[in-house]
């Protein structure tokens, strides 16, 4: 199990490290940091090519470290810029959590260079766990660092188990929205249009994301997700449809008791608790729960057959080796086509199986063969499916 009780709130204001701090989550930490002035100070900021909202970023929080991955037509002399910066920034002497909010494998080097530096990682960035979760819970245990979910469903599960041995556990059952096309036909899914897909019921967030949520691809990366942060055997991690995500995840205990975390559908209280646990301060922004208004809660099974991408996804978390990888990398490159409208949204499942079929069993024992099949599995999705 990677998550352990933290350090506990000090008097010390924490230095606070956003990577990708432009961006869904970057922004609602912010927001949340806005109002922890007195626990918490931003220490560094780094985005892709953002340099407006950067800069705007910077101007009010006073970073002691920047950084930009391309920078834009306009210079900022005292900016980092280059993917070193992500490195630099988790890294630095004046960090002690480093809120990983980049999206996708990018985040990889920097999550492993803040582990190795023994710090709190406040993990969004779930693809990194995915793509190499033997390679980074190995680098949290050496480096004696910590890995804190932001994602609500394992925040929710770390929240109900907390303090309680990890034998106790018998299952946890992950909730989902069930996305946009929760409902639909497989004629309807068929021709549904990109637009279609970025219309999330209950989320706004990141279109990488909110794509993976349209396709059930989101959940079974939570699903790898928890494996590696709790330890969990896949037979022991299931995955319900709640449309009001509301009930952010279950864990049932070995005696059949059943917790589960409630809350309205906000990442600001996930990322608060990234920083805070296992302590909790009052944050006066965090939505008021009112269960009447939520109610009806609902829950329903997942259809899996009508979201290849989900089964497909699970499969290679089971299966292990390079196949995470493979599945991770396969899915970033499809996204990335249908978000470019070069494909469907139908042949996004096609793709990753394609990949997998080809490439799933590639060893994934290091860092390099890591990353060899993550170039490969992109390699084949541009060249299969690129027109
Ligand atoms: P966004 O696309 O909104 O933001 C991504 C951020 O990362 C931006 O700051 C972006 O910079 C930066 N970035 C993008 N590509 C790179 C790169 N190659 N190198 C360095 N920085 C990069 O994504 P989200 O905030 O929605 O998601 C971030 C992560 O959090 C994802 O892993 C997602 O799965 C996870 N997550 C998100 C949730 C949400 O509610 N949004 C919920 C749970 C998990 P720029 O703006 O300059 O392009
Ligand atoms: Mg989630």
């Amino acid at each position: 199990m990677v998550v352990d009780v933290g350090a506990g709130m000090t008097n010390a204001r924490r230095g606070v490290a956003i990577l990708g701090s432009t961006g869904s989550i970057g922004t609602t930490a912010l927001r949340v940091l806005d109002r922890q002035r007195d626990h918490f100070r931003v220490a560094a900021l780094t985005a892709f090519n953002n340099a407006a909202l950067l800069g705007e970023q910077v101007a009010k929080f006073q970073p002691s470290f920047v950084g930009i991955v391309q920078n834009g037509a306009e210079p900022h002399d005292a900016w980092n810029v280059g993917t070193a910066c992500l490195v630099e920034a988790a890294s630095r002497d004046d960090v002690d959590i480093v809120l990983n909010a980049i999206v996708g494998s990018a985040g990889l080097d920097a999550t492993l260079a803040a582990l190795a530096a023994g710090k709190r990682v406040a993990l969004a960035n779930k693809e990194t766990l995915v793509m190499a979760g033997e390679l980074v819970t190995a680098a949290c245990v050496a480096g004696g660092g910590e890995i804190v979910p932001v994602d609500s469903e394992h925040s929710a599960i770390l929240q109900c188990i907390a303090g309680r041995r990890g034998v106790d556990v018998r299952r946890v059952i992950i909730t989902a929205s069930g996305g946009p096309f929760r409902d639909w036909t497989s004629d309807q899914l068929a021709a549904a249009t990109l637009d279609d897909a970025l219309r999330h019921p209950t989320w706004r967030m990141g279109r990488k994301i909110t794509v993976d949520s349209a396709t059930l691809a989101n959940k079974a990366l939570e699903v790898i997700e928890a494996h590696f942060l709790f330890g969990l055997p896949y037979d022991r991690i299931e995955v319900v449809v709640h449309p009001q995500s509301v009930v952010h995840s279950f864990v049932e205990f070995v005696d059949g008791s059943v917790l589960a975390q409630l809350g309205v559908p906000s990442m600001e209280l996930p990322v608060l608790y990234a920083l805070t646990h296992p302590d909790r301060i009052s944050d006066t922004g965090v939505p008021h729960f009112d269960p009447v208004a939520l109610s009806p809660l609902t829950f329903e099974p997942v259809r899996a057959d009508q979201f290849s991408a989900f089964s497909l996804g699970i499969a290679a978390g089971r299966k292990g080796g390079a196949a995470p990888t493979i599945f991770n990398a396969a899915n970033e490159a499809v996204v990335a086509l249908f978000l470019d409208a070069r494909i469907r949204f139908g042949d996004i499942g096609g793709a990753i199986g394609g990949a997998l079929d080809a490439l799933g069993d590639l060893p994934g024992d290091s860092r390099e063969n890591i990353l060899a099949a993550d170039a490969a599995a992109r390699r084949f999705v541009q060249e299969r499916f690129a027109c």
